[in-house]
């Protein structure tokens, strides 16, 4: 154990200094589950009122203007006061406020303390970061508590008060994310459910300043993720946020009208919007008065990694020189059909895991440098950092795909380095009597069907068949159905047998 000095969050380690690791919206992980006054907080920061919750998931459908309108505040005009104890974080609030204002036609005005006002936001500093949804009640209260004094975190509480929900929660989320509940306490998955809206059209988007982190909620933050999005590739942008984003803003100006007042109504292409000024305002990636041309993806483009799919050589990004801080890479290495990856170390030296104080999360964590690899699954693996992959490692994807994700913080260690090899799919031995099988590279909507050797009549004894189904993509789904099945008997099935296994997740079913 080396000796550790913190100072303003950095720590000395030796001769190193590195700084600790703080997370743009890590408050689900320590806010409180109720208000000082016992609300309830759903999904960690919002206080909803019985009316919402109902509307939220409940029963009602078929409505095409979203709810949340009928929350909305009229004309955008939104007093506010600040208590005592806020007036400590006075100037980071309105930093945050003024934020919204400028993208926006909504108006935050601070009211004078004689002055009344029949609704209006109240900024305290309870436990915890959290707000109502919308306009509900006369005095509303919005938590920036002790750790929330953040500008990030400011927007996105009082992003709640103008009306946003959670990003991951729309109802077309599942095209975006993939949710893993099992990471969730029992108590707290409700906190996961999916609403009834989908925010007035406006794409989905992982860089939503409203998007929870993909350890939200984590029984182990840092080391065990609840949320991925479906392509994992795109996970660096949900790990590095910078404020709001541009479809933040444009719901905003959609929610409170903000170009309705426009006598021109200009069309907007490619995802743009009409503005307070009656100018279109185009998305990243594209220009023009129309935002007619388009030269870019929506994304910023990640800065290193790739879908890679053929044998190579893939190292950090300086290796063998020292790594470049603050970076993030993913690398998804798919094999041809019938083929899997192997990965052979050649180098590994990343920062050590966190020996700190004991009773913190970040105990025992790769909290600056970690490489996670996943042999058997796109979204999960195993992490490391130090030197716990030693030189001539071998990892050996089960399936087609292998993803390593990688997280660089501290500027002292050299990385590594992995040869990627494509080898023949693991078989059965299939040393018993006859072999059959086959292989299929599915088609979306076409079936497949196979039967034993000889069907309906009976199956020959010592027969060993593998059929293998390729999905079109690594994250699809396949169903299976049978239409007929009748086996030998036996304890636990150790004469015939039909075995399901999955090649992406492991799983295996007898
Ligand atoms: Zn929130």
């Amino acid at each position: 154990v080396e000796d550790n000095e913190v100072e303003d969050g950095i720590l000395l380690i030796g001769e190193r200094e590195l700084q600790l690791p703080e997370l743009p919206l890590d408050f689900l992980n320590t806010n409180p589950a109720m208000t000082e006054d016992n609300k309830l907080l759903v999904q960690g920061d919002m206080v909803l009122t019985l009316d919402q919750a109902a509307k939220l998931y409940g029963g009602r459908t078929g409505r095409k203007a979203t709810y949340k309108d009928e929350y909305l505040w009229p004309n955008g005009e939104i007093p506010y006061k600040l208590s005592k104890q806020s007036k400590l974080d006075e100037d980071v609030i309105k930093s945050a406020l003024q934020f919204w204002m400028d993208s926006t036609c909504v108006k935050f005005r601070e009211l004078k303390t004689y002055e009344k006002a029949p609704n209006y936001l109240y900024f305290v500093r309870e436990n915890g970061c959290w707000s109502s949804v919308g306009m509900v009640e006369n005095e509303q209260k919005i938590s920036i508590g002790p750790g929330c004094d953040k500008k990030q975190v400011i927007m996105h509480e009082v992003g709640h008060a103008l009306g946003f929900h959670h990003e991951q929660s729309r109802s077309d989320r599942d095209n975006h994310v993939v949710l893993f509940l099992e990471n969730v306490d029992p108590d707290m998955r409700f906190n996961f459910k999916k609403e009834r809206d989908n925010n007035y059209s406006v794409e989905y988007d992982y860089t939503s300043l409203m998007h929870y982190q993909l350890d939200g909620y984590s029984i182990d933050p840092f080391e065990v993720r609840t949320l991925m999005p479906k392509n994992p590739l795109d996970a660096y942008l949900i790990t590095e946020k910078s404020g709001l984003s541009f479809r933040d803003i444009k719901l905003a100006n959609l929610m409170y009208k903000c170009g309705s007042h426009c006598r021109n109504q200009l069309t907007c292409y490619h995802g743009g919007y009409i503005g307070p000024d009656c100018s279109c305002r185009c998305p990243p990636g594209t220009r023009g008065r129309q935002c007619g041309s388009k030269f870019q993806d929506y994304y910023p483009p990640n800065v290193c990694g790739e879908m890679v799919t053929s044998e190579r050589i893939i190292s950090s990004p300086g290796f063998p020189d020292q790594q470049k801080k603050d970076t993030t890479c993913i690398w998804w290495i798919q094999a041809p059909y019938g083929k899997r990856v192997q990965l052979v170390t050649k180098a590994f030296e990343l920062e050590n895991r966190y020996v700190g104080t004991k009773d913190t999360v970040l105990h025992k964590k790769c909290i600056w440098d970690k490489l996670d690899v996943r042999t058997d699954n796109l979204y999960m693996g195993t992490i490391y950092c130090g030197e716990e992959i030693k030189k001539g490692e071998v990892f050996t994807s089960s399936a087609r795909d292998l993803v390593l994700e990688y997280h660089a913080m501290s500027p002292y260690r050299k990385g590594f380095q992995f040869n990627v090899e494509f080898l023949p799919v693991r078989r059965f031995n299939s040393d018993i009597g006859k072999s059959c099988g086959n292989s299929f590279k599915m088609k979306y909507d076409v079936s497949y069907h196979v039967t034993t050797p000889k069907y309906p009549n009976n199956y020959e004894p010592e027969t060993k068949c593998e059929y293998t189904f390729w999905a079109p993509s690594s994250t699809d789904r396949l169903h299976l159905h049978f239409y007929d099945f009748i086996f030998e008997k036996s304890l636990s099935c150790s004469k015939d047998n039909v075995t399901i296994e999955s090649l992406v997740t492991g799983d295996t079913q007898v």
